[in-house]
C-alpha cells in the first residue's frame, strides 16, 4: 500500500495517475454536448448504492471507468454555453494548475511552519484585493471556504466592535438587543450568521428595495432612527454588492454616509460583484466599496477560479483580533513578537487549503485585466440578453442587468391565471433540466415563480440565449396545452 503514497520514490505513478485522470477530463470536455444528461435521482442512486466501498479495485484505470459511470457521465458541466443557472463559472486554465499544485504539496495556511511561502502567497494577495477595493493603509484579510463563511467572519467582527464602544453595555447590554440591517433580496447567510453569533430571532432588519432590487436607503434611514429611538444597538449594514439573484447593486456611497452618521460598522457582500474590482469598463458601479468596514468576495465566483475560493477583507487589520486564540502546540503568543506570520490568527478555519495558490497562478498568467475582461463580457452578454427579452413579448423581465443575471418569466398569449402562469414556468424549469438541453435558475418576485439566468459564461452568446427561451416557451405552452386537455 506504501506505493499509494506520493513521496520521492512514487513520484513516476503520481505522474501517470493524475495524467490519466486529466485525460478522462479532457476527452469529457471535448465530447460534452449538453450542461446535464437529465438523469434522475433514482437512476443514479442504484449505481452508486450499488458499489461495496469494502471491495477496492486496486486499479486506478478501472476506478476512472467505475467514476465515468457514477458521475462524469451525468455531472452538471458549468464550462458548457447553455448552463445558466447558479452563480457558478467555468474555471481558468491557470487556476486548475493551481489547484494540482496545490493538493499535492497539500500546504496548510494555518501557520508559517505549515506553509513558509503559501503564507506569504496569500497575504500579497489579500493586500492586492484590498488595494483593488481601496480599503486603505491598515486593511487587511483572509481567505475563507466561501461567502457564507466571510459574511459570518465580517459579522463576527462587527458584533464585537458594537459591543465596547456602547454605553451601558457592560451592564445590561444584551446579544438580543443587537440589530444587522440588510436589504429583503440579500444572501441567507446573513440570517444564518445572527443565528449562529447567537443574536435574536428579530436580530436582521430586512430593508426594503426599490424598482431596481437596491436598498432603498430612505428605508434604511428610517430603521436606523427606530433603532436608536427603541434604544437597540445598530451592530452592522450590510450592503450587497451584487445579489444573488438580480446583481443588483445597493447604493453603496449613501449607505456608507448613513452607516458614518450613525456609527455603524459598513459590510459589503461582494460574494458576486467583485468580479468588477478587477473589470475594465464597469468597475465604476461598484464605487463606495472603498468606505466598508469590510468585505467579502468570491473569487470562485466571478474570477473563473475553481471551488472554494474566497475571501473577508477589513479596512482596520486590529479588529480581526477577535478571531485570534492562542494554542501552545500551533501558535503561541510569543510568535507574535517575533513577527511569525501565522494566518490561524485571523481565521475561523485551522487547517486550510492553499486556494490563494489559484487565483495566484491566474493573476501571473492572464493578469487581472484578463479576469476584468472576461466578467466584462457576461456583463455586456446580460445586456444583450436582456434587450432580447424586453423586446419579446412572451416574456416578462425584472430588472435591467447590473452585473450577468436576468430574471424572467414566460407570459403566454391568452392565460391570465397567475397561479397558471406559475406552474407552466416551474415546469419549464423542470423539463428543460431534465432534458438536459440546457440548465436554468429559479427564484421569486412578490410571490410569483421567475426563471432566472446567471450569465457567467463568455462562451455563452445572445444566439444561446434566445434559443434556450425558445426551449422554455415551447416546455410551458406544452404545459399549457396539456393543462387544457386535461381540463377539457
Ligand atoms: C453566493 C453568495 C454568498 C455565499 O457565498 P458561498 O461562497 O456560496 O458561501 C453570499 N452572498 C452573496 C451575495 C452571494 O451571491
Amino acid at each position: 500500500m506504501r506505493s499509494h503514497l506520493l513521496n520521492d520514490t512514487t513520484a513516476e505513478q503520481y505522474r501517470r495517475s493524475v495524467t490519466e485522470g486529466v485525460e478522462r477530463v479532457a476527452a469529457k470536455l471535448a465530447t460534452t454536448d449538453r450542461p446535464f444528461t437529465g438523469v434522475t435521482v433514482d437512476a443514479l442512486s442504484p449505481r452508486i448504492d450499488g458499489i461495496d466501498l469494502d471491495k477496492p479495485l486496486h486499479d486506478t484505470a478501472a476506478v476512472l471507468d467505475e467514476l465515468e459511470d457514477v458521475y462524469l457521465r451525468d455531472a452538471v458541466y458549468f464550462h458548457h454555453p447553455r448552463y445558466l443557472a447558479h452563480l457558478n463559472c467555468p474555471v481558468v486554465i491557470p487556476a486548475v494548475l493551481g489547484e494540482a499544485v496545490l493538493s499535492a504539496v497539500n500546504s496548510s495556511l494555518d501557520t508559517w511552519d505549515q506553509s513558509a511561502g503559501g503564507t506569504l502567497i496569500e497575504r500579497k494577495l489579500i493586500d492586492w484585493t484590498c488595494a483593488r477595493i481601496g480599503l486603505g493603509p491598515a486593511a487587511d484579510g483572509v481567505f475563507t471556504s466561501g461567502g457564507t463563511q466571510s459574511n459570518l467572519q465580517a459579522l463576527l467582527l462587527a458584533r464585537e466592535e458594537a459591543k465596547p464602544g456602547r454605553a451601558g453595555w457592560e451592564e445590561g447590554g444584551s446579544l438580543a438587543d443587537l440589530r444587522i440591517f440588510a436589504s429583503e433580496v440579500s444572501h441567507f447567510s446573513v440570517k444564518k450568521s445572527a443565528k449562529l453569533l447567537g443574536l435574536g430571532p428579530d436580530a436582521v432588519v430586512s430593508v426594503p428595495v426599490d424598482r431596481d432590487k437596491r436598498m432603498q436607503t430612505v428605508a434604511l434611514a428610517r430603521e436606523l432612527e427606530r433603532c436608536a429611538r427603541d434604544g437597540l444597538v445598530p451592530m452592522a449594514v450590510v450592503a450587497t454588492g451584487g445579489t444573488t439573484d438580480f446583481g443588483s447593486i445597493d447604493p453603496l456611497p449613501e449607505i456608507a454616509g448613513l452607516c458614518e452618521q450613525y456609527g455603524v460598522w459598513m459590510h459589503v457582500d461582494a460574494a458576486y460583484g467583485c468580479g468588477l474590482l478587477a473589470s475594465l469598463k464597469y468597475r465604476h458601479r461598484i464605487d463606495g466599496i472603498e468606505r466598508a468596514d469590510s468585505v467579502t468576495v468570491d473569487y470562485h465566483k466571478s474570477f473563473f477560479q475553481p471551488v472554494s475560493s474566497s475571501a473577508v477583507l477589513v479596512r482596520d487589520a486590529a479588529t480581526l483580533r477577535h478571531a485570534t486564540y492562542h494554542a501552545e502546540y500551533l501558535n503561541p503568543r510569543r510568535m507574535v513578537q517575533e513577527r511569525i506570520p501565522n494566518q490561524v490568527d485571523k481565521s475561523l478555519q485551522t487547517t486550510r487549503r492553499f486556494d490563494a495558490l489559484k487565483l495566484w497562478m491566474t493573476l501571473r498568467v492572464m493578469g487581472a485585466d484578463g479576469i476584468g475582461e472576461l466578467f466584462d463580457e457576461v456583463c455586456d452578454l446580460a445586456a444583450e440578453g436582456w434587450k432580447l427579452l424586453a423586446a419579446d413579448p412572451r416574456f416578462d423581465v425584472v430588472v435591467e442587468p447590473s452585473l450577468s443575471t436576468l430574471v424572467f418569466r414566460h407570459i403566454p398569449a391568452d392565460v391570465t391565471d397567475p397561479a397558471e402562469i406559475d406552474r407552466a414556468n416551474l415546469y419549464a424549469r423542470k423539463a428543460l433540466f431534465a432534458s438536459g438541453d440546457a440548465v436554468v435558475a429559479g427564484t421569486k418576485v412578490a410571490g410569483r415563480h421567475y426563471l432566472k439566468f446567471t450569465l457567467l459564461n463568455p462562451e455563452t452568446t445572445t444566439a444561446d440565449i434566445a434559443a434556450v427561451l425558445d426551449l422554455i416557451a415551447g416546455h410551458a405552452e406544452q404545459y399549457l396545452g396539456d393543462s387544457l386537455d386535461r381540463a377539457s
